[in-house]
């Protein structure tokens, strides 16, 4: 038997739990808590209570997720906009060199009438689909931002 008073020994368990006490105090709060069944109880109610604030900590962690969620979807939203940046590097190059060689090809009356005539009207096209491509992503960067203000 332990020679102990158990209300001196309750901070004493509470500092056990933060681990706090020196090796003998806790030998001794370990020899208290094997012999004496009040202590054992509140050192029972006590360690229930750190889970219960450990809880509250997790609670913490999953708002500090949900800014690491949102930090990911910021950097979505830069990918976005790489990708029409990308876009529009494509299109300004391809829009160039599709204006040399269509004017090349309209000047060269020895290339045959269909590449003359079906080679504008493709390069117009892709265009076009380039252009439609990069409103599109334009689109979805803008509500990706509109979705992250919710977040
Ligand atoms: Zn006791």
């Amino acid at each position: 038997m332990i020679q102990h008073s158990c209300q001196e020994t309750e901070p004493l368990l509470s500092g056990y739990l933060d681990g706090e006490l020196t090796a003998g105090d806790r030998q001794r709060v370990e020899l208290i808590l094997d012999d004496c069944m009040v202590c054992g109880q509140a050192f029972d109610e006590m360690r229930k209570m750190r889970q219960r604030v450990g809880a509250i900590d997790y609670e913490k962690m999953t708002s500090q997720e949900k800014d690491q969620i949102s930090r990911t979807a910021q950097e979505s939203v830069g990918a976005s906009v790489g990708q029409v940046l990308f876009l529009v590097g494509v299109f300004i190059v391809y829009g160039v060199g599709a204006f040399w060689m269509v004017r090349g090809l309209i000047g060269d009356s020895e290339a045959p009438l269909f590449l003359r005539v079906g080679a504008p009207i493709m390069i117009l096209g892709m265009g076009v689909l380039f252009f439609t491509v990069l409103f599109q992503r334009i689109k979805a960067a803008k509500t990706d931002k509109y979705r992250n203000v919710r977040i």
